[in-house]
């Protein structure tokens, strides 16, 4: 078998129970929207059986669930644009962010059913989507005034969480806690960032993301320190080994130069697998349990390693790209890119296996 992600179901479950911990008064959203961060939403879904309401970023992605028998709450954090997509929410028990006066002006437009649940987005910061903290209460009220049933929770989302010495993540929290000064409903502010490092920012709910599939929502450091596991490992095999003469340019570009006669190996994955092009020659790779650099670019179906400290290596041996042994913070680092990225890029070319 070549490039395939192993999904410790195990671990993703403990990582639920690390934000319990973490936040042990507030109810738990776990957010698994872009295909549970590349890891297979439904498979995700089913592992985290003890909650009861997931958010998704679309309603395309909360019809996937509904469809698949899911039937828990599912919160779509963009809302809906028209219509149909209202009645289709409200037909499917699906829960809506409501973060624009377009979408308030809709609901007021339209007679629905039954009950719906909604969050009101309050934009503290981000500058992306939601109201103005002025405006929340108004809003607020003509939702509360709205022909239809409404049960109302407020919303926030953090900018800079993930870097703890900024001080907007602070400001934040007050100008939505302000904001909803005298409104009596439920609260959320906190996504993984502030669930691991703002305790007073878990209110009522928490959404975790990041965190859920054991990677560090900071900036810096890695999963072990916040005592999450990996919940994906991604591995392939190495297809060949070669002995290579100081001098020689290995890959397209001929961008790396051998400094010596050495041993180089050939992985194979590529960035047609979801492996970051733009991994540096340096990038650490697993092999047999040893840390080797990538060389010269990454290609579509493989890449080269440097053997020189792992002469042991055979053709047939595993490498693993990032996960259980190499975490996948110090491989996005080398790419100039985040975990989130690298987890929601893997194609399907990649075999995943549910353990
Ligand atoms: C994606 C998202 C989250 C989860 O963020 P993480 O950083 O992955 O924990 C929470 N809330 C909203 C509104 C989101 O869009």
């Amino acid at each position: 078998m070549r490039a395939r992600a192993l999904i410790n179901l195990e671990a993703l479950r403990y990582n639920l129970r690390r934000v319990g911990e973490y936040a042990p008064r507030s109810r738990i959203i776990p957010v698994i929207k872009a295909n549970a961060y590349g890891h297979g939403m439904h498979e995700v879904a089913c592992a985290l059986n003890k909650t009861d309401t997931f958010a998704v970023a679309t309603l395309d992605e909360a019809m996937l669930l509904r469809q698949a028998g899911n039937t828990k709450k599912i919160v779509v954090l963009q809302g809906v644009n028209d219509k149909n997509e209202l009645l289709q929410a409200s037909q499917e028990n699906i829960s809506l962010v409501l973060h624009h006066e377009h979408q308030v002006a809709l609901m007021e437009s339209v007679d629905l059913q039954k009950a719906m649940d909604i969050w009101i987005k309050v934009d503290t910061g981000m500058h992306r989507l939601g109201f103005e903290p002025k405006v929340t209460r108004s809003i607020y009220q003509r939702c509360r005034q709205s022909r239809n049933e409404l049960v109302i929770r407020m919303m926030s989302h953090f900018a800079n969480a993930d870097d703890t010495s900024d001080e907007l993540t602070a400001r934040q929290l007050q100008s939505f806690l302000e904001a909803c000064h005298g409104i009596d409903t439920e609260k959320s502010i906190a996504n993984s960032a502030g669930i691991c490092g703002h305790e007073a920012a878990h209110l009522d709910w928490v959404r975790p993301g990041i965190m859920l599939y054991g990677v560090n929502p900071f900036s810096k450091g890695t999963a072990s320190e916040l005592s999450l596991q990996p919940v994906m490992t991604l591995s392939s095999t190495l297809l060949s080994v070669q002995q290579r003469q100081r001098g020689d340019t290995i890959g397209y570009g001929g961008s790396w130069v051998c400094p010596d006669d050495m041993l180089v190996g050939v992985v194979s994955i590529g960035y047609g697998d979801g492996y970051p092009r733009h991994a540096r020659s340096g990038t650490p790779v697993l092999i047999n349990g040893t840390k080797v650099p990538l060389v010269g670019r990454v290609s579509m179906d493989m890449i080269c390693v440097d053997l020189s400290h792992c002469p042991v290596a055979t053709v047939g041996d595993e490498a693993i790209l990032w996960g259980e042994g190499l975490p996948i913070e110090e491989v996005a680092r080398y790419a100039d890119t985040i975990a989130y990225e690298l987890l929601c890029k893997l194609t399907n070319r990649v075999k995943f296996v549910y353990y």
